[in-house]
This record gives C-alpha cells, structure tokens and sequence, in this order.
C-alpha cells in the first residue's frame, strides 16, 4: 500500500533566549538553529520511516530555503512530488525561553496557495489500495477536495484536523479514520469527554476516530466494537512537539503494511512516545530502524 503524505513543508527557526523581548527590544538569543517543519513533512517522513512507501505532496518557494526543504526531505523520501510555487517558501519563527515556553509565527503563503488537485496526475495516481493522509494546513477547500477525490478513488484517508481551522466543517463521509487530539476532538464534536467525542465523529460519517490523550496514549473507537483505551509508556518529557504528527505518520505506515487499527495505533503511541523523551521536532522521531524493532 502506498501512503500520499499531501500537506505543508516549511522552515523552523528555533531561538533559543533567557526571556522574550518586550516591544521595540533586541535581544541575542543563546542558541538558533533551521529544522524542517510543517505538520506535513513530520508526518511524511514518520511515515517513510515505517518503510511506506510515501508520496509527500506540498509546496515549496522558488527561493534558497525550498531548495534546503529539498535537500532535508530527500534524506527520508522521495521529493519529486514537491510542487515549486513562485512565493517565498513557509517559515516558522520560534522563540523559546529558560522555562521553555515558545512564541511561534509563521508565514505560510505556499501552504495558503497549495492546490493539490491542480496536478491532474495526483487523482490518477490514487490507487483503490492506497492511504491518503491530510492535515489542516493547506485550505480548506483543498483539504476537503483532496478527501472527497481520494476517498472516490476508494482509497482510505487519514484526516488529522490540526492546526483546525475555525468554522471548518471536515467531510467526515469521506475520511476513513480521524486522527484528533482530546482538544480538536472536542472542538469539532462539541464532546468534551474523548469517548463520547469518538462516537461522535463516526456517527458523523467517520469509519474510526483515535483520539490521543497525550500522556494517557489514545482511544481507538470504530463502529464495530467497543472503544479500545491504549495506554502511553511513562517517559521522562523532554519536548513534546511533534508528538501528534509522529503518532500520525507511524499509524499511517503501520495500515500501509497490513497492521491491523489497533495494533497499529499501540505501535504508534509508543513511537510518538519516544519522541517525547527528546528535544526537536523531526530529531525527536524515531529512525527507520527504531520503527522496525516498535513493529516487530
Ligand atoms: P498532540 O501532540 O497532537 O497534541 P498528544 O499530546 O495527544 O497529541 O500526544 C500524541 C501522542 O504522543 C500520545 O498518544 C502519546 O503516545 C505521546 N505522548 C504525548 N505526551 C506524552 C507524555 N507526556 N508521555 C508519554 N507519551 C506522550
């Protein structure tokens, strides 16, 4: 099975300060560094290191930081489904404090402009037997789209509606399997207790909805059986980002090998668990050959 990763790629740029500035302030910060980012891109690459094989769809800028995002990405997979648009490539700035709290702002105007659909050959390329995987990133229009046209192509789709756009309504009917966290999971159904916001979301035309509950691990419901409760090994956190997307990814590459929902998403919070016992993003998920001893 074949996993299409269609998402957003952009640049973080981590600062790392003793305190944040106040306005109209310059301070040094103690250490900075560039990381691949964009929920896309984890996910992407999460999912490559299950050993799927991955088709990541996302736009870059026709500028030096596409050509890095190029350059990143290809360690892990396969870039020439990349799209190169005429605009600056997506950056995120973040500013991280002694006590490790973060200010983020990002600019993403190749994300805003992304039309997956524009390239005719995606919708042809989608075979019955594949996995689509979207996130809330790109339009909405788009997202939903993309969905629609994957699941007419029969293929199951993954929908992780994070970062989850206000007033956005998914085309649950065409998402096999939502990925939430307890948050977005209660926006999206009104539900505030995991369990109930699940039933909801499959009552709402979802096949299955797995809801992380961070240290708790995740809940996987399905309309077949009772809701399955996964617990998260105890780790020691060092830096939680990115923990959602590496659950994400590792689930949709376990479904591409034939693991069943359940034992694919036990995999997956441990994978995501590990990642939160390290610093970064994408550094903190685990290699190719870690996935495969969390999939033996
Ligand atoms: P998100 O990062 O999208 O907000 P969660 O916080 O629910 O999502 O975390 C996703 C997964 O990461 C969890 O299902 C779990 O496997 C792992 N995880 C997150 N926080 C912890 C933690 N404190 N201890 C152990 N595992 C964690």
């Amino acid at each position: 099975m074949r996993v299409h990763v269609i998402g957003n790629v952009c640049v973080d740029t981590t600062f790392r300060l003793d305190r944040f500035p106040a306005a109209g302030e310059t301070l040094n910060a103690s250490e900075h560094s560039d990381g691949l980012g964009g929920k896309g891109a984890n996910q992407a690459v999460a999912a490559a290191r299950t050993g799927a094989d991955v088709r990541f769809r996302a736009a870059i800028g026709n500028d030096a930081a596409g050509a890095w995002i190029r350059d990143q990405l290809s360690r892990d997979l396969d870039v020439r489904h990349l799209t190169t648009l005429p605009l600056p490539s997506d950056r995120s700035t973040i500013m991280v404090d002694a006590r490790g709290e973060n200010f983020i702002v990002t600019g993403a105007s190749c994300a805003a402009a992304f039309d997956p659909l524009a390239d005719s050959g995606l919708v042809r390329s989608i075979e019955s037997s594949d996995i689509m995987v979207m996130q809330g990133n790109l339009h909405p229009d788009a997202t939903t789209a993309c969905l629609r046209a994957a699941r007419a192509a029969g293929a199951l789709t993954i929908f992780n509606p994070s970062p989850l756009a206000a007033g956005y309504a998914p085309p649950l009917s065409a998402v096999s399997h939502v990925v939430a966290n307890a948050g977005e999971a209660a926006q999206l159904t009104g539900a505030s207790d995991p369990a109930a916001a699940a039933h909801e979301l499959i009552r709402q035309g979802a096949s299955a909805a797995i809801i992380t509950l961070g240290a708790r691990g995740c809940l996987v419901a399905d309309s077949k059986g009772p809701i399955e409760q996964i617990a998260a090994p105890k780790v020691a956190v060092v830096d939680t980002s990115g923990a959602g997307d590496v659950f994400c990814g590792c689930l949709a590459g376990c479904l591409a090998a034939g693991i069943d929902l359940a034992a694919g998403a036990r995999i997956a919070v441990r994978a995501a668990s590990i990642s939160v016992g390290r610093t970064g993003t994408l550094e903190s998920c685990p290699d190719g050959h870690e996935m495969k001893m969390l999939m033996a």
